[in-house]
This record gives C-alpha cells, sequence and structure tokens, in this order.
C-alpha cells in the first residue's frame, strides 16, 4: 500500500523554522514529526565522542516538538533521539547548520563567529539577465590537488584564497587564472556535506558529492578542521569572499532529488518514509537511479527545500543554484523557491538538469523537465540538444556531431541550437521546449560523461593533435556565440582530459582517484593558445550584446541566416555576421567591418579590417562587426 501522507499534510503542517535556535541567553529546538511518540534533545560538548552533558524532553504540539535550553550553547553539539513506537534511533537533525565529522552531530553556533573579516563587504555579483552569465564548472577538490600548482590547502575551500599560485612555468592558477578567462560565475559541484568521503581520513579520496548527506551544512573534507564545525562554515565563506573579490559569482550545485541513505537517512528516522516517494507497492521509488526520491510535492519536504535554499541563499551570499536531476522536483516547489529567493537576491540565476534519472511516481504533469520549461519562467535548462549537437551524442564514443563529421546533417539543428532552441522562420526544424534563450544553457562539456577533447579524440581517431584543437576552438566558439547562457567546464579552456590506463578516458569519474580528476596546471602552459582562444571569445561575447539576447522575439528579428553550402552558414546577428564552416573547404564571405575571431585567434580589439571579400577557413568560424 502506498502511505497516505495527506492527513499529515492538511492537519500538521507547520510554517515556522525549525531547527536550533541559537541566542546568547537560550536556544530553542524545534522539530517536526507527527508520528514521534516521544522526542529528546541530546547535547554534547563534541562533534563526536566526548560525553553527552544533556538530555532535554521535547513538548509536542500538532506535530511540533519543542523545547529550550537556557544559557548560551555556542559551539556545542546536538542530535534527536525519536522514539516511535518500541524503536527509539538517534539522528541529526536535519535542519542542522553545521556539524562534527562526517556530519552525525549538529551544531549550535553563533554564525557571527564563522564571518571571515570582509564578510559584510561581500555581495553577490550583479546580472541583469541570465544571457550575461558565463559558467565555469569546477569540483572544489580538482582545483588544487596537483602537484603541478603550488598550492599550501591542496583539496580545501581555501584554496580558493591563496594568492600568487603558480604552475612550473610560472603562470598564474587557480582563482586568479579563472578571473582572467573572464567568466562571470563558478559554479562547484557539490559543496554540502556529503556521505562517501570519510572526513576522519586524512588520505587522499574523491567522490563528486552527488551523495548528499545533510543539506544545509559544508562539506567536512574541504575544511582544514573537519571537526570544528565553525571551521568549514566560515572557510566556505572564505571562498565565496575572495571570488566575490574578483567579481565573480558562486552558484551551489545542490541534490534536492534524493538522499545517498534511504531507511536510515535523517530524513527518515525524523519521519519515516514521509520525505520520500513511494511506487503503489509501497516501496521506496527510484526516479534518481540512487535508490530513493525526496517527495518535493509534500508540505514539509516543499518547506525543507524552500527553507534550504533560502538559508544558503542568505547567509552564505550565494549567486545561484544549479538543480540535480530537477526533473525530480515539482513544479510549485521550484516556482516558490524562485520566488522567495529572488527576494534575497534579485540577481540569482536558477538552472538545472530537466531531466530524471529513471522512472517516478511524481506525475509528468507536476515534473520540472525540458518540456515543462514554460512553466517555470525563472529557471533555466541545460541543453542537451546542443551539446549532442554540436559533438555528437553522449553515450556513444563515435557518434559524431556538426563540428566533427556530421556537418551536413545537423545543419538545420545547429541553425536551430544556436538560435537556443525558439521557434524561428527560417529554421525547419521543430523542436522548441522554451522560447526564452534566458532558459537555455548551451555546452558541450560538464563534469558527466567524456570531456570535450576526450570525445573528439575517440570520435575522431584519426585526426591529428593540430585538428583535434581545430575543432575544439570550433565548438568553444558555438557555445560562446550561441544565443543561450554558455557553460564550461574547469579546464575546458586547456583541453581537459581525464585518461585511464589501459582504457581510454574516464566517462564517469565520479569516484575516480584525483589523477583523473584533478585539473592539471601544466597543460595551461602547453595549450595555452587554446586557453588565449577562449579568452577572447568571452571577451567578444560581453562586447557584444546581440550575442545575448534575451527574447525569442528578439532572436526572430535580429537574427537572420545565409547559405555557405555543405553545412556551413552565416547568421546575421544585427551588426554582427557570423559565418560558421564545419566543412573541408574555405568560404568566402563579403562583409565590410572589422575581424574579432577566425580560426586561429580571437579578441575583442579588431584582428583586422575587411571591406570586401574575405574568407571563413575550413572548420573555423569567422565573426565580423561592423564596429
Ligand atoms: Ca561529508
Amino acid at each position: 500500500m502506498q502511505p497516505n501522507f495527506i492527513e499529515y499534510d492538511s492537519n500538521y503542517s507547520y510554517d515556522g523554522q525549525l531547527g536550533a535556535i541559537w541566542s546568547p541567553e537560550k536556544t530553542i529546538f524545534r522539530m517536526w514529526s507527527p508520528a514521534a511518540n516521544e522526542v529528546r534533545v541530546n547535547i554534547y560538548s563534541e562533534g563526536t565522542d566526548g560525553e553527552r552533558i544533556a538530555v532535554l524532553p521535547m513538548v509536542c504540539r500538532h506535530g511540533l516538538w519543542e523545547t529550550e535550553a537556557e544559557g548560551d550553547l555556542n559551539g556545542k553539539y546536538y542530535t534527536y533521539t525519536v522514539r516511535i513506537g518500541y524503536v527509539e534511533r538517534e539522528t541529526i537533525d536535519i535542519y542542522a547548520r553545521s556539524a562534527g565529522v562526517n556530519g552525525v552531530r549538529g551544531m549550535i553556533f553563533d554564525p557571527a563567529l564563522t564571518c571571515p573579516r570582509g564578510w559584510e563587504k561581500s555581495s553577490p555579483v550583479k546580472l541583469k539577465k541570465y544571457t550575461d552569465a558565463i559558467i565555469y564548472e569546477l569540483h572544489v577538490r580538482d582545483l588544487s590537488s596537483d602537484e603541478s600548482a603550488n598550492f599550501k590547502y591542496r583539496g580545501k575551500f581555501k584554496a580558493f584564497t591563496e594568492k600568487n599560485v603558480k604552475n612550473a612555468a610560472g603562470e598564474p592558477v587557480g582563482l586568479e587564472h579563472i578571473a582572467a578567462l573572464g567568466v562571470t560565475h563558478i559554479h562547484l559541484l557539490p559543496v554540502a556535506d556529503y556521505f562517501t568521503v570519510d572526513e576522519s581520513d586524512t588520505r587522499p579520496q574523491f567522490n563528486w558529492g552527488y551523495d548528499p548527506l545533510n543539506y544545509n551544512i559544508p562539506e567536512g573534507s574541504y575544511s582544514t578542521d573537519p571537526y570544528d564545525g565553525l571551521v568549514r562554515v566560515k572557510e566556505f565563506k572564505e571562498l565565496i569572499l575572495a571570488a566575490h573579490r574578483k567579481g565573480i559569482g558562486i552558484i551551489m550545485d545542490v541534490v534536492y532529488n534524493h538522499t545517498y541513505l534511504t531507511a536510515d537517512s535523517p530524513f527518515n528516522k525524523s519521519f519515516p518514509d514521509y520525505y520520500y516517494r513511494q511506487t503503489h507497492d509501497g516501496h521506496f521509488s527510484n526516479g534518481s537511479g540512487c535508490g530513493n526520491e525526496l517527495a518535493s510535492e509534500r508540505e514539509m519536504g516543499r518547506k525543507y527545500i524552500i527553507d534550504s535554499l533560502c538559508y544558503l541563499a542568505q547567509e552564505y551570499k550565494l549567486d545561484g543554484f544549479r538543480f540535480d536531476l530537477m526533473g525530480l522536483i515539482d513544479i510549485d516547489t521550484l516556482n516558490m523557491a524562485a520566488e522567495k529567493l529572488r527576494e534575497i537576491n534579485p540577481s540569482i540565476i536558477l538552472y538545472g538538469e530537466g531531466w530524471t534519472g529513471g522512472a517516478s511516481p511524481l506525475e509528468e504533469g507536476r515534473r520540472a523537465v525540458k518540456y515543462n520549461t514554460w512553466r517555470l519562467p525563472q529557471f533555466a535548462m541545460f541543453s542537451d540538444d546542443f551539446r549532442d549537437t554540436v559533438k555528437g551524442n553522449v553515450f556513444s564514443d563515435q557518434s559524431m556531431g556538426y563540428i566533427n563529421g556530421a556537418d551536413q546533417q545537423l545543419e538545420w539543428k545547429m541553425r536551430s541550437v544556436l538560435c537556443a532552441g525558439v521557434r524561428h522562420p527560417q529554421i525547419h526544424y521543430g523542436h522548441n521546449w522554451t522560447d526564452s534563450p534566458c532558459q537555455v544553457v548551451n555546452y558541450v562539456e560538464a563534469h558527466d560523461n567524456l570531456t570535450f577533447h576526450d570525445k573528439l579524440r575517440l570520435s575522431m581517431p584519426t585526426a591529428s593533435m593540430e585538428d583535434i584543437i581545430q575543432i575544439d576552438k570550433l565548438g568553444a566558439a558555438l557555445v560562446f556565440f550561441s544565443q543561450g547562457i554558455p557553460f564550461i567546464q574547469a579546464g575546458q579552456e586547456f583541453l581537459r582530459s581525464k585518461p585511464v590506463a589501459h582504457c581510454g578516458f574516464d566517462h564517469n569519474s565520479y569516484a575516480s582517484p584525483d589523477s583523473v580528476n584533478s585539473l592539471k596546471w601544466n597543460k595551461l602552459t602547453e595549450y595555452r593558445q587554446v586557453y588565449e582562444y577562449y579568452k577572447g571569445l568571452i571577451a567578444i561575447r560581453k562586447k557584444f550584446p546581440e550575442l545575448r539576447m534575451s527574447s525569442g522575439d528578439e532572436i526572430r528579428k535580429y537574427i537572420n541566416f545565409t547559405d555557405l553550402g555543405g553545412g556551413a552558414f552565416i547568421a546575421r546577428m544585427k551588426s554582427v555576421i557570423l559565418a560558421v564552416n564545419p566543412t573541408w573547404q574555405d568560404r568566402e564571405i563579403i562583409a565590410t567591418g572589422y575581424i574579432y575571431a577566425d580560426g586561429e585567434s580571437a579578441s575583442d580589439t579588431p584582428l583586422r579590417e575587411c571591406d570586401g571579400r574575405t574568407y571563413c577557413k575550413s572548420r573555423s568560424i569567422l565573426l565580423v562587426a561592423e564596429e
């Protein structure tokens, strides 16, 4: 039987603040569990081991358990013991804001103690429209774990705050490099407390972090002291402050679709089954492919997600959220969250994966998936259409895209994704899941699947390194010059690769060692020209608003195409002329103005003037503007 929680939702839901509410005079504890027969707060002096210094019984009113502890509990740790029938289980508070090692006990603390010097001056970056954002996806550990750069705090939040870090050739790396590249936002792979890395073990361990344990607590393995809950909070703020000082926003990747544990998760210990969806026969459903899915549509599951997002946005002054398997979250929850988040930060950027990881009991009409994008006006979605059109399908190594062999077959699809997939009078390809470029994230590489370089290598097995570089640059130009929100993975700008001994390249490096995942900073020197090209493309995108339109109407009015034959074409966008030529022959172009980008170089100062006949070289773009 499928449990029925509607009665709990209508009779017992609570809309006030939950968790440990600290003040110097007292701490109020509030937890919600209409299923519990008894709940007690356990207070500890330490985040692990150590003595239990107090046990406080809680009083229940309409499913809300509450108690107060007199005095200043700053620095103490706590858990709840929840009794249901004869079964007692101890759990961390799902609302806990920090924890001791491995996230077992929550921490009670004065948030003022976690603010680094200068924090009051830190503020989120301003963003007028989503298409002004240029997103750089990065794993905290990857930035600093490789020995090719002299980081002191390898694998830690603090590595982002280090100055004058260089590679062997003396080139700046780390945050300084990212700022010089010109991206506007860093999207961090999950930094909330996750399960599979043992924080008490200092040997190198790696996980992407899509195995959530505590949503409101920074991951302990990224802090210099996972035992002291204040340190992880403070050091994550230091990272954000360092980025804000360089004018870069920080986006958190949030995994509200499932939890790593199911039956023994803090959610399930607090209120069995309530926070998870069930199949018709009463089992945990598995739309995430990870064993469960959070029931965002139930009152208190919804409240939890919204409370968590608002707390993180406010406390950490975040610039955005990326939602993992967003299709498993119901549309109403996301729209309500967006409204509240915009009050906290009007510039906040919200986007996610518009799909699920398996069959879900959530009705299709309620899912935040691509075909429902029009009902989620504040959210953008990853365009797997763009990704697979440009470089070929991600599930087949050999599959080719527009730039690596399938130019003629995919020309119309390429024109479509260049226009963010919106309807366009000149495009005879009907797959329009949005009418706004602000809702489309364009990319050819992310943490999932092969890197762009590795995919090109496998799909073009006879290509020389020179060829690979040329095609890589063509793909990058399409990412930065298409309508929508450009997104790259860290290191893509110096041909990031994940080779594995004897078996090619790593498709799914979620738990692979640092040797596979880390950014190899010496490659920045080796592929300097690729980096310079990406940097130039970004500068050009920032210079010309034509490349950052904000509506389907604008795209239909101002973009028009001219055929160049064989899959090549010209897209005119107001005063910008973009020729795209994936073929093996050069194409003649008639244009007047200044050339800012060709297959070799890209810069926001003109490379040269052109007055009449010019060429778009084979497997290249050419960008000409009137001024
Ligand atoms: Ca952890």
